[in-house]
């Protein structure tokens, strides 16, 4: 496969741009060689600078729910910028996204229109603490809500052990009022709310856990979760950035029955422009500036046309039937696969909810991010660069999920599990 020109760009990036991306990921370096640029996008597919054509497994991380280059989207887009691109005041079209948003998700009864996930999340926190007047937060190692200072930050091993930073430029006493905890750990939950109860404002967690892998929690661990939240009057957040339009059309409380007090959207919710939304119960959105005290404010916050793009697909998510179809033709992809890695003795696991899948190089599901390191990560970057090398784009990093659209139809998908099952029996050659 030619990659020439993907190399060129990266090499002349590098000197014009920190580390030749604008995001970490994008550098390929969990998994070696240099990353494909890509030029071109239609339906399920992706095309790089070489000419390279790409069957999708990322899809913007989430936003392509309906494939690339949706008509619908597209035109709303073009329809928006012909009347107006930004005012930085109120539209009609804010009002209408939040209506569908409050209808899909109806634990929100008010929201905020932010640009990014990382602001939502970021807005939450603030919330929470403005609401509770209350310090602490808990988070859970391995869980990702952006760059957020507050919530980069994970824990040493045992319990409740307050945050050492993840990155130098965050103060420690800033981190210190960050608890980690291993995710589906109910004990550590309990122990950390006994030693700090009266004083944790929020507890925020990725509700199924996207950013270690695809990992689900134990009904139990997220119900005791809730109710610990409930019994101290500590706020729950549902991060649903990732999960969001994504596992169910309504996320991860929607399918699993578990009700946040606040949660954060992103990705999926502009349509693949940089949107966010923070929302809940409207006791809590009622102390955010102008009506309450806790400042927080945007300059192209509910952009016309990010809000457009965002209207666009939303509407199209009204019939549901589209997850159950995404879950069946993502299993046909992961079983093949599976019953291959067991004839050939190759440690294999998978988990998929909606358009949303991940699989681990490991005999069973990981539970938290310990799990996860144990498994073989060696053997994902082998995996992927040989799945890259037949046209199959999957997300270049072990700890992330894959993402289908509704046209990942079942034809693709067992071709792509064929090609799967070539890369794996490589690999075991090589071994
Ligand atoms: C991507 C992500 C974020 C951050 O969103 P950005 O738009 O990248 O700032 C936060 N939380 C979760 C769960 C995410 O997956």
């Amino acid at each position: 496969m030619k990659t020439k020109k993907s190399q060129d760009l990266f090499a002349k990036s590098k000197h014009h741009i920190a580390g030749g991306v604008n995001s970490p990921v994008r550098a390929f370096k969990s998994v070696g060689g240099t990353p494909i640029f890509f030029k071109k996008s239609r339906e399920c597919y992706i095309y790089d600078e070489d000419g390279n054509k790409y069957l999708d497994f990322v899809g913007s991380w989430g936003p392509m729910v309906l494939g690339h280059s949706n008509k619908h989207i597209v035109s709303a887009i073009k329809n928006q910028a012909s009347k107006g691109i930004s005012f930085g005041a109120p539209t009609k079209n804010e009002l209408e996204i939040a209506k569908i948003i409050k209808s899909y998700l109806p634990s929100i009864e008010k929201l905020r229109m932010v640009n990014s996930g990382t602001e939502a999340t970021m807005s939450c926190v603030r919330l929470a603490r403005g609401t509770t007047n209350k310090k602490k937060i808990i988070k859970f190692i391995g869980c990702y809500h952006g760059h957020v200072d507050s919530l980069l930050v994970k824990a040493g091993s045992g319990l409740a052990t307050l945050g050492v930073p993840d990155s130098p430029g965050i103060p420690e006493e800033l981190s210190q009022l960050t608890i980690s905890l291993p995710y589906n750990d109910i004990s550590a939950l309990d122990a950390a709310f006994k030693e700090y109860g009266d004083d944790i404002a929020a507890v925020i967690i990725e509700p199924i856990a996207g950013n270690m892998g695809f990992i689900e929690p134990n009904i139990n661990f997220l119900k005791e979760l809730r109710n610990l939240c409930t019994k101290n009057k500590t706020i729950l957040i549902f991060d649903e950035v990732m999960t969001g339009f994504r596992v169910a059309r309504g996320g991860v409380q929607e399918l699993l029955g578990v009700t946040p007090d606040l949660t954060a959207l992103g990705k999926i919710v502009g349509g693949g422009l940089p949107v966010g939304v923070y929302g809940g119960r409207a006791e809590i959105m009622n102390n955010i500036s102008p009506d309450g005290p806790v400042y927080q404010a945007g300059t192209l916050s509910g952009n016309p046309i990010a809000v457009s793009a965002g209207t666009a697909l939303l509407k199209q998510l009204a019939n549901t039937e589209i997850y159950t179809s995404m879950e069946e033709n993502a299993k046909k992809f992961l079983n093949p696969i599976k019953k291959y890695a067991d004839e050939i003795n190759i440690p294999f696991s998978f988990n998929v909810r909606g358009g949303m899948f991940g699989f681990f190089f490991s005999n069973s599901l990981p539970q938290n991010f310990d799990d996860v390191q144990k498994t073989d990560i060696e053997l994902f970057s082998k995996f992927f660069r040989k799945m890259l090398e037949r046209n199959i784009y999957l997300p270049p990093s072990a700890y992330e999920s894959c993402f289908i659209s509704t046209l990942h139809d079942e034809g693709k998908m067992l071709k792509a599990a064929k090609l799967a099952k070539e890369s794996l029996k490589e690999i075991k050659d090589e071994i």
